[in-house]
């Protein structure tokens, strides 16, 4: 029997059998949904693309695995070289794993390592408020989502602020001698509300913690490849680590990548044997999902995806303007992104099933219901989606 995802399995509703996928759409036995959801956030190109499938297609057909330590094969290859090309900066060493949360862990590893290795003893990390950052245990540490981690209390040597500049500024005044980072999923808080914030706190964080020697982390699992109107919001404020994951291989296959820039690569780089980053997931730079990335990245490019997600801002904000309820708390619009916040996580009550017999797939949680949409909808269809959502209040 499955076991599901953040779920009471007593009081769990079934959920919707997909027997297939084209475009942006998914098909149950009785139902044809637009997925508003992009299968969490990763789908990008939409469902059964040919160019996609292809590229796993033709890596299967030589190998579809080997491990990263000891050899090495062209999809990592490639793929690292492109990342180089693709990501701002100096973010140029490529470390991959098979989740975003993962390579959360492997991002604050480095960090902490990177601290110890010149011999600190910097012992703390500052994180945000309703901060999410994956669900392994130093992830949730960092991460501050009572809803997600109502198990999980204890949280020594972690501070986490608002999104607020004075509170910044105190966090570094009293604590600046012993962080080692600051990890932050930039402009969009995702799974702790869909909640955004302005990029001036990023700028004055980026100063600090050129100041006062931290490291800077970029938790863009969630932002990154467009999703925020920017490309990366990497490429506003560049971090010292920045964490890929979710649209990494297109949503085809799970991968992800922790990124790092030459001062924190050079932290290990030496004679001593002990300064290596001790850690190596089983599934790291799979070829099969290598493949799939380098291929999403290619039609991110050659597609100008960034225009398509301008687009789709625009018509969101046109089809939401005037709107209001007042059991609406606020509606937030970034990007590829739009969530309506309510007052009473009761108003949302029934709204997926509501959502599923009008051709919707939605997934809202707590007081939150949104759209991440993939790239790829026609205006037709996003316009649908947030007609529903709009129907409903
Ligand atoms: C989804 C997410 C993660 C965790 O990624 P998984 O692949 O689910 O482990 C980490 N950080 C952010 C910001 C995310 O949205």
């Amino acid at each position: 029997m499955i076991w599901y995802p953040y779920e009471q399995m007593k009081t769990m509703k079934q959920p919707y059998k997909i027997i297939d996928a084209d475009g942006v759409y998914l098909y149950t036995e009785d139902q044809k949904l637009i997925d508003s959801v992009s299968s969490w956030w990763c789908m990008i190109h939409g469902y059964k693309h040919p160019v996609l499938t292809k590229a796993i297609k033709d890596q299967a057909d030589r190998f579809s695995h080997v491990m990263l330590g000891g050899l090495t094969h062209d999809p990592v290859m490639k793929l690292s070289e492109k990342l180089q090309e693709f990501l701002p900066g100096d973010l140029d060493y490529c470390f991959f794993s098979d989740s975003g949360s993962v390579a959360v862990e492997v991002a604050l590893k480095m960090a902490l390592q990177f601290n110890t290795n010149r011999g600190s003893r910097r012992d703390m990390v500052l994180s945000l408020k309703n901060a999410y950052h994956g669900d392994t245990f130093k992830a949730m540490e960092v991460g501050d989502d009572e809803d997600y981690h109502f198990v999980f209390k204890e949280k020594k040597g972690v501070v986490h602020i608002p999104t607020e500049i004075p509170a910044l500024e105190e966090a570094f005044a009293n604590y600046h001698d012993r962080f080692y980072c600051f990890i932050v999923e930039p402009l969009l808080q995702g799974a702790g509300g869909m909640r955004m914030y302005d990029l001036s706190f990023l700028q004055r964080a980026r100063e600090l913690c050129d100041e006062y020697d931290v490291l800077l982390i970029f938790d863009e699992v969630a932002t990154g490849f467009g999703r925020t109107g920017n490309r990366f919001v990497a490429d506003r404020v560049c971090p010292d680590i920045l964490v890929l994951g979710k649209a990494l291989t297109g949503g085809y296959i799970g991968h992800a990548v922790t990124v790092a820039n030459h001062r924190v690569f050079q932290g290990f780089y030496s004679d001593d044997s002990r300064h290596a980053l001790m850690h190596g997931p089983t599934f790291m730079g799979n070829a099969l999902a290598c493949s799939a990335a380098l291929a999403s990245i290619e039609i991110f490019e050659k597609e100008n995806y960034m225009e398509k997600i301008k687009k789709i801002e625009a018509i969101t904000r046109r089809e939401m303007d005037g709107f209001s309820d007042p059991r609406i708390k606020e509606v937030r619009i970034m990007g590829g992104c739009v969530c309506i916040e309510v007052h009473d996580s009761q108003t949302l009550k029934g709204f997926q099933q509501y959502a599923y017999e009008r051709g919707v797939f939605s997934r809202p949680f707590l007081n939150y219901m949104y759209a991440m949409v993939p790239y790829v909808i026609g205006e037709e269809d996003l316009v649908k989606i947030l007609s529903v959502m709009k129907a409903w209040f």
